[in-house]
């Protein structure tokens, strides 16, 4: 039996903010998740994983404007039906309406949150701002203020645009100091969006984060993209879907129950079908999740196949293909070959039983 992650929307599209940039605000907006959809899912995800840990991911639109008591339902549901599994919950929030209350609750349930920063102000308010078109990054930063107070588990994610692309060390620097360790980069690829990050701009943000992390933080920040890249020379999958060798079972749950393939399929034609009509292991197990997740090898380019670091790549998320090719291709050949002989190096120095950080003090010395 193979699991899968849910991406669980229970205020649907709905959020307090405007950001320039989201894909999500045009979906059509659906009530709150109700308590029948919510219990169906608690137990149907539970049922549907095999191992001992079960993984909740809360996202939206903002999970926030459903308010607390929903969530105080959920670990009421998921201690119900949990049948001996463990349960963690991860929690992507926006960061605006957090509050004391909020931050006892993450703590007191050890959940993990991620929250949406794009920088400092200068960066961040350029695209995330309010229903009234205000910046907002103040109030996110009291939020993490919040979260490092209540000793909340969080990690940052950075989406990357066109603008804050150019600022790569500025970022770095900036994003270590926050109190979290672990930081995810996503990029901005949106099509007919001038805002999108291009594919030299991609590659040359990832270099000149990865040379300041290779010579300052290893071991000490995890950038998701770094560690998952390591896993990879190491002999493990990718951590990251966009750069497995197949995608799929990584489901989007609308708060009406509706489950579609992927959060970036939230279409009509990638509706699997409704966990109150079908089991959710088995549309996880149904002939159109498992040819979803195929596709992604199925059409890869000969370029694609013939590549020196389509190992680390896969040909990229399919929802950034254009004409089957990935349009941040370039940028990704550059990070991976520029990136390689240092991996090279930490893999060695893992397989002797070493630690990865020694990579440090060798860059200095040979300074
Ligand atoms: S379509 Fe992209 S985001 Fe969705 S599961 Fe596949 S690789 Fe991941
Ligand atoms: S770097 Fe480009 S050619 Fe190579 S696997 Fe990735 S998308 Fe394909």
């Amino acid at each position: 039996m193979t699991g899968c992650h849910v991406m669980a929307k229970p205020a649907s599209s709905r959020c307090n903010l405007n950001c320039r940039y989201c894909f999500y605000l045009d979906k059509p907006e659906q009530p709150q998740m109700d308590d029948a959809t919510l219990e169906a899912y608690v137990i149907q995800h539970i049922a549907a994983q095999p191992g001992d840990d079960v993984q909740f991911a809360w996202q939206g639109g903002e999970p926030t404007l459903c308010g607390i008591d929903f969530f105080r339902r959920v670990v009421a549901l998921q201690q119900r039906y949990a049948c001996g599994k463990r349960i963690h919950n991860a929690f992507q929030t926006n960061g605006i309406l957090l509050n004391d209350k909020w931050c006892h609750f993450f703590r007191d349930n050890d959940w993990l949150v991620g929250i949406s920063l794009d920088g400092p102000a200068e960066m961040h308010d350029m695209y995330r701002i309010n229903r009234q078109g205000n910046p907002t990054h103040d109030k996110v930063i009291a939020a993490i203020e919040r979260l490092v107070k209540y000793q909340v588990s969080f990690n940052l994610l950075t989406v990357v645009n066109q603008k804050n692309s150019q600022q790569p060390e500025q970022m770095y620097r900036y994003l270590r100091t926050l109190g979290t360790p672990f930081l995810q980069f996503i990029p901005l690829v949106e099509r007919d969006n001038p805002d999108s990050v291009t594919d030299r701009q991609w590659g040359e943000f990832l270099k000149a984060v990865f040379d300041l992390w290779v010579r300052e933080d290893i071991g000490r920040v995890f950038v998701q993209l770094f560690d998952s890249t390591l896993g990879v020379w190491s002999g493990h999958p990718s951590q990251m879907c966009s750069l497995a060798e197949r995608c799929g079972h990584a489901f989007a749950l609308e708060a009406n129950g509706d489950l579609y393939q992927c959060d970036h399929y939230v279409d009509p034609q990638y509706l699997l079908g409704n966990i109150h009509q079908t089991p959710l292991s088995a549309l996880n197990h149904s002939n159109a999740a498992h040819e979803f997740g195929e596709n992604k090898l199925t059409t890869l380019t000969d370029e694609c196949r013939q590549c020196t670091v389509r190992r680390l790549c896969n040909g990229d998320c399919p929802k950034h293909r254009l004409n089957g090719k990935s349009v941040l291709c370039a940028g990704y050949r550059d990070f991976f070959r520029y990136s390689a002989p240092y991996m090279r190096v930490m893999c060695d120095l893992i397989n002797h039983h070493r630690s990865p950080v020694e990579l440090m003090s060798l860059l200095q010395q040979s300074r």
